[in-house]
């Protein structure tokens, strides 16, 4: 879930009015570090990444576990400030930022999803997604609209009214899909989101991204080490002890809604492809 956005800084917030200049790459990082202190020990978990994403890119992060997957999409999504290195977003140096422009940084331009969902539990699928622009101070009299379109760009229309509990799990990844793009976010970092859903609806959720990305345009970064969800991405990047050590695109790129029409039919099915 998007973070709390604190009091807006005193300092002019400086990334420019939507994606900005659409020849700069959205992400470019460079030699990027991170040393966790823990007591006396250093830990490196990322240990000099350089890389570019342009706008539009949907690219797969994978890597065993402790290889700095989550290290780097925490940086990426400004929730924490590299040791060293530079990190530009949008052509604009967010690594210098201080937490509360970092804040507005993720609360614009950012849409956070997770393995777990994160919605609150005694909350309707539409408070869960009207629960960001509650941070950036859009007027209550538009918040609903803004959350009824998200939820009607995932398909949920229907279910704005329901409790998470009410509904499936895909059905609820989905309504954190639609908070994470309800402030129209450039970017989404999707870690994990399909690790807590069966096959046909991490397919399903698959298709929904790169409905995204293809219609919308926007740019994902999706953790995964389900080889097979990977590949619906257009680049794969793999991660080992902080390093990246590889980088390549997808030869063939699988197409989510196809294969989901040749799935069989789920008894189960939320109905909502
Ligand atoms: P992954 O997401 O690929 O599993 P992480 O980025 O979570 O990898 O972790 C990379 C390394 O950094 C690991 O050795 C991990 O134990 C360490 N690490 C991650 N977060 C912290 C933290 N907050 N404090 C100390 N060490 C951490």
């Amino acid at each position: 879930m998007t973070a709390p956005a604190s009091q807006p800084s005193s300092r002019p917030f400086a990334l420019p009015g939507g994606v900005g200049d659409p020849r700069v790459p959205l992400i470019q990082v460079s030699d990027l570090s991170r040393i966790y202190q823990v007591g006396d020990v250093q830990i490196p978990a990322l240990r000099g990444v350089t890389l570019e994403i342009r706008r539009g890119e949907f690219v797969a992060v994978r890597g065993p576990s402790g290889s700095g997957k989550s290290t780097f999409m925490n940086l990426l999504g400004c929730l924490d400030r590299p040791s060293g290195g530079r990190y530009l977003l949008a052509g604009e140096d967010v690594s210098t930022y201080d937490s509360d422009r970092r804040a507005q940084v993720r609360n614009r331009f950012i849409g956070f999803v997770f393995q777990g969902f994160n919605l609150l539990p005694r909350t309707t699928a539409l408070e869960n997604v009207e629960v960001p622009l509650f941070y950036n101070g859009t007027p209550h009299g538009e918040r609903e609209g803004k959350a009824r379109a998200a939820l009607a760009e995932v398909g949920l229309t229907d279910r704005g009214h329901h409790f998470p509990s009410q509904l499936s799990g895909g059905q609820q990844q989905r309504v954190a899909i639609a908070r994470a793009l309800v402030n129209q976010p450039a970017l989404l970092l999707a870690d994990e989101p399909t690790g807590n859903l069966d096959s046909r609806t991490s397919v399903d959720i698959m298709a929904l991204f790169q409905r995204l990305n293809r219609e919308r345009g926007l740019t994902l970064l999706l953790v995964t080490h389900e080889p097979e969800i990977a590949h619906y991405a257009h680049r794969i990047t793999v991660f080992r002890d902080g390093r990246l050590v590889e980088d390549r695109p997808v030869s063939g790129v699988r197409d989510a809604a196809r294969d989901l029409a040749a799935m069989p039919p789920d008894p189960h099915l939320d109905g909502l492809a």
